[in-house]
């Protein structure tokens, strides 16, 4: 049982005019988001940040209103089949988990996906969300097409840390056997240990207990990123911090004082840490790895063939669902241990 918060979100099926978004200034130009809002209201989300620059609740209320774009693997049908589009890299979930709940009714991540598979367009998903396994079929054939790749969210193993910070998300450690299970496909999938907690999810202990079960599970890359907090995430991150560890409060007050961002002076004692951890688990990389022993890896012979509609939506929302879970191959963990050990954490 996967779900700590006891209310229900309200769903919304809006239709949407477009499924691709333009993205400027991150490593891929193109973004897909089947649903708006998330469900698994963690409480370092970064979109609370987009919220409030929106005027929309940053607060518990985020997540609890999920817009489903119905139309939307339609509508990117359309959107591929345009002269001016390049085949570009598209990646799907960065604003929203793309396996959060909802999918397991609504599918719309999967019609996406088949859609993109028969266009052989390129794509990357990152999500939290162990369902993505129900979907390794249509990964198989696309990643068989064009390049493909699954990034799991997996900051920490901490059953603590998890259950407070990530309310709503399917444990860790499932999310890392739905990686070995797509490994066993023969598809790309690593690990981003992203955000890590100052104080809390940068132990060494914990840090090598993720390094380890995800080359355990068959990562082909693990990247990190520390946590950020921008307005919005900021004060709803800190409320929950006072909530659950309030002795953490002065030391973040002073590392995040004028600061969304930690710098890179901070950054660099870890990285090297980390890097040794990387060495001395020998997660594989991208080039080089291979899937786990007896995997298969699927050939497709001749012209790509229609992988089959998107299912039609039916009215009616989630309550039927019955979801089934709730930088390259450097690893590049950026959390910088001196700075907060001298400020007290
Ligand atoms: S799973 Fe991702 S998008 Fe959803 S609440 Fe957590 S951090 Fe935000």
């Amino acid at each position: 049982m996967f779900y700590h918060v006891g209310m229900r979100p309200e769903y919304r099926e809006e239709p949407c005019r477009s499924a691709l978004n333009r993205v400027k200034g991150m490593m891929f130009g193109w973004s897909l988001n089947p649903y708006m809002g998330c469900a698994h209201q963690c409480t370092f989300c970064y979109v609370r940040a987009f919220e409030r620059r929106a005027d929309r609740p940053s607060d518990d209320r985020y997540g609890t209103s999920i817009r489903v774009k119905t139309n939307v693997a339609e509508v990117l049908r359309r959107e591929l089949a345009r002269k001016s589009w390049k085949g570009e890299v598209v990646a799907i979930g960065a604003a929203t988990d793309p396996y959060q709940p909802a999918e397991g009714f609504y599918r719309l991540t999967r019609g996406c996906l088949q859609v993109l598979a028969e266009a052989a367009n390129p794509f990357s998903i990152i999500t939290r969300g162990p369902m993505v396994v129900r979907d390794v079929d249509v990964l198989a054939e696309a990643a068989a097409r064009a390049k493909v790749h699954v990034t799991f969210s997996v900051p920490t193993l901490d059953e603590k840390i998890w259950r407070l910070t990530e309310p709503n998300t399917p444990p860790p450690r499932q999310r890392l056997r739905a990686l070995a299970t797509l490994r066993a496909a023969g598809i790309d999938a690593g690990v981003g240990m992203a955000p890590i907690l100052p104080g809390l999810s940068d132990r060494p202990e914990l840090l090598a207990d993720v390094v380890k079960a995800a080359r355990d599970a068959g990562a082909t890359s693990i990247w990190t990123n520390l946590l950020y907090l921008r307005p919005g995430t900021r004060e709803h991150f800190l409320d929950h911090l006072a909530r659950d560890w309030p002795e953490l409060i002065p030391a973040y007050e002073r590392l995040y004082r004028g600061r969304a961002y930690l710098g890179k002076a901070e950054v660099e004692p870890l990285r090297r840490e980390v890097a040794e951890l990387r060495n001395r688990f020998r997660v594989a990389e991208p080039r080089r790895a291979a899937p786990p022993a007896g995997a298969t890896r699927p050939r497709v012979v001749g012209r790509p063939r229609r992988l089959g509609v998107p299912e039609q939506l039916t009215t009616g929302g989630p309550s039927s669902a019955r979801p089934s879970a709730r930088a390259s191959g450097q690893l590049a963990l950026e959390w910088p241990r001196t700075a907060w050990r001298s400020s007290g954490i």
